[in-house]
């Protein structure tokens, strides 16, 4: 990125510092904005604290698909399935849940994919401009994104996926048992048959740090946090945009709503409708293990989980649950997934669990972000809605975000990433 310093400077507050808040935060102060990222909680502390450290450089696959529509009865009555849909909540994510199968009609798919693929190419791109502006480059390790399959059947299913990737030009292969052996000795044999490879994405062992390194970039350059509740956002007389928290009322000339999942409240006060809901995600992490297990994060689609080896141990990452942003965590599905994991990492010591979470994606049905201008208030701006993808998207998400702030030309057609287009 050529950080070019704004010829008009703007007051820009930021909400949200998650990785999607921080990156466009440090983007913003590069230009030379007068930068305020506001955030209830702790910086790095939301959805982006325990993701699977996926840099997916290949993703062009939505996550609704053809077929999608006859998995739906597992989501209610198979309590160990690939998604869980809790009944109390049924009712309430109805309206998601038809976009998201109207998502999965091979032509929209198509679409989608082809909308995905200027993203997640200038993914990797993206976080190393902003990783060189923050001196983050060693926290992202281009070590490639690993696919392994128990079976031939289960790799046979993944033909949609790999003529996807074949038609957007994305690097991948196909690995048979020995390759994944090469690159994974010590992952069981038992584990697998077959792989996906894709080399060119990258992996962060340590993905609050890396929220962290580009939030510390953005003060470098002057930015300023608030740690406040915001209560609500609304356009003023003057063309500015007001911001009003549990503490206080500020004015800015721009502001940026990055609230992940939380973000759909502040659309629908400015008169934005979105479909937005909440895939949840767990993560179980062990501290303690024999050295280095994996030099990657090892995904395993049958088990709709991924073993990751982050900085202080071994994590398995899991679940797709439609429950909303206030319920409970259930964590006996990904509990359930503990004997899995031994298995597949058999002789090692993962005895010692030391923590269980859960986080909420951010899901629009499509399985596109929003990265747009508010249709009706021409100062405020989305980034949000990135579901699997948050930490993949950040950084060229925050190029996108500065570039409109900044009233610089798109580098590609961002119309597939506007709000209205629910
Ligand atoms: C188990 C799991 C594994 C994943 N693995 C990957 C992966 O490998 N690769 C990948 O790319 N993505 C992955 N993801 C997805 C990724 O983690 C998310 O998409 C991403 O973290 C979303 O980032 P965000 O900044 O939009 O939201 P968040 O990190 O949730 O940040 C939103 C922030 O907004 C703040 N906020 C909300 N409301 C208010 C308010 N009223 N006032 C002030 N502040 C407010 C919150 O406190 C929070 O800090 C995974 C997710 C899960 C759950």
């Amino acid at each position: 990125m050529n950080t070019v310093e704004s010829k008009h400077p703007r007051a820009v507050a930021v909400m949200g510092a998650g990785i999607v808040g921080a990156a466009t935060a440090l983007a913003l102060a590069a230009e030379g904005h007068a930068v305020t990222v506001i955030d209830r909680g702790d910086v790095g502390a939301g959805t982006s604290f325990g993701n699977a450290g996926g840099i997916v450089t290949g993703a062009v696959t939505p996550t609704a698909t053809p077929g999608v529509i006859r998995s739906l009865p597992s989501y209610f009555l198979d309590s160990n399935g690939a998604a869980v849909l809790r009944p109390a909540y049924a009712f309430q994510v109805l309206p998601w849940l038809f976009r998201f199968i109207a998502a999965s009609r091979p032509a929209r798919v198509a679409t989608i994919a082809a909308a995905l693929h200027p993203l997640v190419s200038n993914a990797m791109r993206a976080h190393q401009d902003l990783a060189r502006l923050s001196n983050a480059l060693d926290r992202i390790q281009p070590v490639g994104w690993l696919k392994v399959y128990g079976s031939d059947a289960a790799f046979s299913k993944t033909a949609l996926e790999r003529e996807l990737m074949t038609r957007h030009g994305v690097n991948f292969s196909a690995l048979r048992a020995g390759e994944i052996a090469d690159l994974e000795p010590n992952l069981s044999k038992e584990a697998y048959t077959r792989g996906l490879f894709q080399p060119e994405s990258g992996f962060v062992n340590y993905p609050m740090g890396l929220v962290q390194a580009y939030f510390k970039g953005a003060l470098e350059r002057r930015a300023q946090f608030a740690q406040e509740d915001v209560q609500d956002i609304r356009p003023i007389g003057d063309g500015g945009v007001s911001v009003r928290t549990q503490q206080t009322v500020r004015r800015f000339d721009s502001v940026v709503i990055a609230a992940g999942a939380w973000s759909k409240q502040f659309a629908s006060q400015l008169g934005d409708r979105v479909s937005l809901d909440t895939e949840r995600g767990y993560h179980i992490s062990w501290g303690s293990t024999d050295g280095p297990l994996l030099s990657r994060p090892v995904s395993f689609p049958e088990k709709d989980c991924v073993l990751s080896p982050m900085h202080d141990g071994i994590s398995l990452a899991s679940g797709d649950e439609l429950a909303g942003l206030t319920a409970a965590p259930d964590f006996r599905r990904i509990r359930a997934l503990v004997p899995f994991v031994h298995s597949v990492l058999p002789g090692t010591r993962l005895q010692t669990v030391q923590r269980e979470w859960m986080g909420h994606r951010p899901s629009t049905p499509d399985s596109l972000p929003v990265i747009a201008r508010s249709p009706r208030c021409s100062n405020v701006f989305y980034a949000f809605g990135h579901g699997h993808l948050g930490l993949t998207l950040s950084a060229i998400t925050a190029q996108l975000i500065a570039g409109m702030v900044g009233g610089h030309a798109a580098p590609f057609d961002l119309a597939p990433y506007r709000i209205d287009r629910f």
